[in-house]
């Protein structure tokens, strides 16, 4: 099964990676880090099928998928 990790601390919330996510897996959520950035979760990780989408759009280089 495919799965999808965010390093909360690289994190700066530009959503690139909600937005092109085409199972809806990732959302803002509610806590922040060090930064201050409303980090990325991933809401429904069941959903993820490993197309690594999220992890080349992101600038921060902050996904990682595994397959
Ligand atoms: S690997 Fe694909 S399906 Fe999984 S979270 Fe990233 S964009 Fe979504
Ligand atoms: S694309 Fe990267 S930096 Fe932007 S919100 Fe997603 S995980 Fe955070």
């Amino acid at each position: 099964m495919a799965s999808v990790t965010i390093r909360s601390e690289s994190c700066k919330s530009c959503q690139y990676c909600v937005k092109y996510c085409p199972k809806e897996v990732l959302s803002v959520g509610k806590e922040v880090n060090s930064k201050g950035y409303q980090f990325i979760v991933a809401l429904k990780p069941e959903d993820c099928v490993g197309c690594a989408m999220c992890a080349q759009i992101c600038p921060e280089a902050a996904i990682e998928v595994y397959k």
